[in-house]
């Protein structure tokens, strides 16, 4: 799995994603693919009310291509995000302590997927 990851920023080096791009553009990325999952996957759902000997099955694989997609831009703006952590010369696991310590004590609900905090109920 390791070799798959060094793969995909070895890509993103190679097409100068990771030097010219920043965490906000690959943000938008991400968006983008996200949103071609959960259109895969609700055609895949719809395939999934069918029998089984009539469901395309090439649906399925696009939509393992999507969440191929999805997890490869994920994995350059985890790489975008070191970057930046690496100019500004802080530490990326001491922001995410950080944040964990902000996070841990949040207390909220599940408003239409998203966690809502307390405050903004
Ligand atoms: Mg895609």
């Amino acid at each position: 799995m390791i070799e798959l990851h060094e793969r995909v920023v070895e890509w993103g080096y190679e097409k100068e994603i990771i030097q010219k791009g920043n965490v906000l553009s690959q943000a938008g990325k991400v968006k983008e693919e996200a949103g071609e999952v959960i259109e895969a996957v609700d055609a895949w759902l719809k395939e999934l009310l069918l029998p089984a000997e009539n469901r395309d099955y090439k649906i399925l694989a696009h939509v393992m291509e999507e969440i191929g997609d999805l997890r490869t831009t994920l994995i350059l703006e985890n790489k975008m995000v070191h970057v930046l952590c690496s100019m500004l010369e802080v530490d990326p696991d001491e922001c995410l302590l950080l944040a964990l310590h902000k996070i841990e004590k949040r207390t909220g609900k599940i408003v239409d997927g998203v966690f809502v905090k307390s405050e903004d109920l």
